[in-house]
């Protein structure tokens, strides 16, 4: 998900607007923004993309100088607008609205807790119980509350609230998901990632911290660190796959990143070839690394056709690999007779790595050559990435040379994990890489979790 927030600015709604559309790859389910004038809060929320939810007429209707917005991708909870965020409420100290990105873990075991004590839930997402444990705090102040509720919940959050008055923001202990501060004339602008800041001109400033919480209100900036401090797991297939190119996360754009990763992946798997080919547009940069280090020519052998939406209508006489051709293209005149190194990013359930060998040989490749630029994805993600089921991981149940097989290329290797850690430097101990190693950083059966109490 992608979530921004605005303090202090006449434009807030617009500019949290904004802030979705540059953050649309991180959700396209759904999304909302909502906004605090005068001690009262509007919402518009709708399923779908940003450009298509709002139109001028909707922005008119979030007045305030205040403003939280969400794209929604779910990892919890069903597609339905129910579960669309912010998400707004009322309660005894007031209102409040919550945009959250990342996944709890505990969040059944509190949920049950808060229904048996009376509380009633709009939604399926996770995201909910945290509104609940705030409205339950005791505590004087709202920041007070925020801190308390965030004692209770384990798991990945980066997360925005808005009251009538402030804005508090907090990054978990570990920092799984990636979220950063800016300043545009005087107000500020939170955002999961720097892009926004680069679209609204804001100057960023610095990272929210793991395990950082900070109220912004009419005194300025103010920060915690509330939490028991726990190690840095920030998440690295944000830099692999999710986040965009032109941010910085975790303190590095992930350009650079990915482009560290390809040329890894060059001196780790060398292959003898005419081209190396992207799978755009995830595989642009690793591909673009692996052909500086190799020295291998660099074409677009393959086109992604942009304007593609989430239904076709198929003729009647089958076509061939339809599904990902009405994605993908190969440029034939770059492919025929040539041995071809094709670079993704990573391979799921294999699906789109086996169309996409069967095509490039269909345009004429001699030989294909499959490289990934980060290690077999082996487990499922619990900290806010949609990945399938472990059964549906084509590498948790075939090895090397039968993945290699199912997808039908000459030959096929992965980024191995000391290689893509090393990518990161100094910094290497301080991610998360738990759906290549199993290593979860945070319980995720509900073993370790402390029972919570009303
Ligand atoms: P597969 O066909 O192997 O399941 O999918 C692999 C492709 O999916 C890769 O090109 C990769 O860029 C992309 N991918 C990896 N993770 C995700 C994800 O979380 N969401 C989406 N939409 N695509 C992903
Ligand atoms: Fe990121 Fe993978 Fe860890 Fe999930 S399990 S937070 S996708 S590194
Ligand atoms: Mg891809």
């Amino acid at each position: 998900c992608g979530v921004v927030a605005v303090y202090g600015h006449a434009e807030a709604a617009n500019l949290a607007y904004l802030g979705l559309y540059a953050l649309q790859h991180r959700g396209q389910e759904s999304a909302g923004i909502a906004t605090s004038d005068r001690g009262k809060m509007y919402v518009e929320l709708g399923m779908g993309l940003v450009a298509d939810i709002f139109t001028s007429q909707r922005i008119k209707k979030l007045p305030g100088n205040m403003s939280v917005g969400h794209n929604r991708y779910s990892t919890a909870g069903e597609s339905q607008i129910v579960n669309a965020q912010p998400c707004v409420i009322n309660y005894a100290k007031g209102s409040l609205a919550l945009a959250h990105n990342g996944n709890l873990v505990n969040a059944d075991e509190i949920r049950e807790v808060l229904v048996e004590a009376g509380a009633i839930f709009q939604s399926t997402n996770d995201s909910e119980v945290i509104v609940h444990l705030i409205a339950h705090s005791h505590g004087d102040s709202f920041v007070d509350r925020v801190i308390e509720a965030l004692s209770a919940v384990q798991g990945a959050y980066s997360l925005a609230l808005m009251t009538e008055h402030e804005i508090v923001v907090a990054r978990d202990p570990h920092g799984f998901r990636p979220l950063c501060l800016g300043q545009l004339d005087g107000a500020y602008v939170v955002a999961s990632e720097s892009c926004v800041m680069d679209l609204i001109e804001a100057e960023y400033l610095r990272e929210v911290e793991p395990g950082e919480v900070l109220l912004i209100n009419e005194q300025g900036l103010q920060s915690f660190f509330p939490f028991r401090k726990q190690e840095t797991r920030r998440c690295i297939f944000e830099h692999i796959y999710f986040a965009r190119p032109d941010s910085r996360i975790f303190g590095e754009y992930t350009y650079s990143v990915r482009k560290r990763m390809g040329k890894a992946l060059a001196r780790q798997s060398p292959v003898e070839a005419d081209i190396v080919v992207p799978v755009p547009d995830s595989g642009n940069l690793s591909a673009l690394g692996y052909s500086e280090e190799s020295g291998i020519a660099f074409e677009m052998a393959l086109i992604r056709n942009h304007y593609v939406g989430r239904t076709f209508i198929e003729p009647q006489s089958p076509i061939r690999h339809f599904g990902v051709k009405v994605k993908l293209n190969a440029v034939k005149e770059l492919i025929d007779g040539k041995r071809v190194i094709i670079i993704d990013d990573s391979i799921v359930r294999g699906t789109t790595s086996r169309k996409i060998v069967k095509m490039v040989r269909e345009a004429g490749a001699k030989e294909v050559h499959v490289r990934i630029s980060s290690p077999p994805t082996l487990f499922p993600c619990f900290y806010g990435i949609d990945t399938p089921n472990r059964e549906e991981l084509i590498a948790s149940r075939h090895n090397l040379e039968e993945t290699r097989r199912f997808i039908t290329a000459d030959t096929l290797e992965y980024l191995h994990m000391e290689d893509m850690l090393e990518v990161m430097g100094e910094d290497k101990g301080k991610f998360c890489s738990a759906c290549f190693d199993g290593n979860y950083p945070v319980d995720i059966d509900g073993r370790g979790h402390q029972p919570i109490q009303l």
